[in-house]
């Protein structure tokens, strides 16, 4: 090194030695959200105006009760603070509900999930149609193909899915559709990936955002408060009326004890009063539970993994000098 260059270089890391370091934070770019079980929990509130303009979300579920269940009241929320939406659903829901078989169980519960659909608020309501209880026999590959497209033709920013690391999750439906979306989002701003999509015009797109759900255990770092949209999760789940813990469930109970000369006072004194009560506080009884441990009347538990790299953006701009 010539003695001149030694010294500008010397001179460069002397300065670089004033100026503040990047933050070193072990989370950036992990792409997990967290890297710790101590997770940090933030509540989200409802939040004034439409600060999501512009902005799409997808809502996927193996089954048509799935999103109801989990996330119906995140769902709401987010499209009432200006997210449009769409809703996949990846099974043909042939195996669980009421009908003659499997064929009218399938069409019954797919007019259903056009239903969920429309309460929510969704634009679209899409089908991939594999077969129920059966996803590990198909290829997960094909599945993310067909989310990536799905994610870049609608610009999807932020997906609601069952956690693909959600633990003592016993059903393959749930755990292949929550892998599938979870690769699915990873490539989907990659231009390498299935560039043939954009001959089509669909271009790459990035996934942002990411609510996972569970049934079991899973690292909660995110309490959604939902108690202004409760009502309205309740009247989403009510369309579920072919399978599912709401549907008619709450004037059956009640039929079914009046046969006993007995009633409950919290059903009150018709079909759809006992739906709607019976949905609310039995079926929906854990959002209740879960925003009591946090000080709320209702609430939804999520792994969120936001945007990446945010803290080293704003370590960019507020330390970046002139040439
Ligand atoms: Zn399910």
């Amino acid at each position: 090194m010539q003695r001149r260059q030694f010294l500008e270089s010397a001179a460069a890391l002397a300065q670089a030695a004033q100026t503040p370091l990047p933050p070193a934070n072990e989370k950036t770019a992990s792409g997990a959200g967290e890297v710790s079980y101590n997770v940090q929990i933030a509540v989200e509130r409802k939040r004034p105006g439409k600060p999501h303009q512009g902005k799409v979300l997808a809502a996927i579920q193996p089954h048509c009760d799935d999103i109801p269940i989990f996330a119906a009241g995140t769902v709401l929320k987010l499209i009432d603070e200006g997210y449009e939406g769409i809703l996949i659903t990846v099974s043909d829901d042939a195996m669980a509900g009421d009908g003659v078989g499997n064929g009218e169980v399938a069409a019954k519960n797919e007019n259903d999930t056009r239903e969920v659909a429309r309460r929510l608020g969704l634009k679209e309501c899409i089908f991939l149609n594999y077969p129920n209880h059966n996803l590990d026999a198909w290829p997960i590959i094909e599945m993310r193909a067909r989310l990536v497209f799905l994610f870049r033709y609608f610009k999807v920013d932020t997906v609601l899915v069952y956690d693909p690391s959600g633990l003592y999750e016993r059903n393959p439906d749930h755990y292949i559709t929550a892998r599938a979306v979870e690769w699915a989002a990873g490539i989907c701003a990659m231009k390498w990936d299935y560039p043939e999509f954009g001959l089509a015009g669909v271009k790459p797109h990035a996934v942002n955002e990411r609510y996972y759900f569970a049934r079991g255990p899973q690292l909660v770092n995110r309490v959604v408060d939902i108690s202004d949209y409760i009502d309205r999760k309740v009247w989403v789940n009510l369309a579920n009326v072919t399978q599912g813990p709401a549907g008619h469930s709450g004037e059956t109970l009640r039929r079914r004890l009046a046969a006993q000369g007995r009633r409950l006072p919290l059903l009150g004194n018709d079909a759809d009063t006992a739906n709607r009560q019976y949905t609310k506080y039995f079926a929906l009884g854990r959002d209740r539970a879960r925003g009591a441990a946090h000080g709320l009347n209702w609430a939804e538990y999520f792994h969120y993994i936001g945007p990446e790299s945010s803290d080293w953006d704003k370590y960019i701009a507020e330390n970046s000098v002139p040439l």
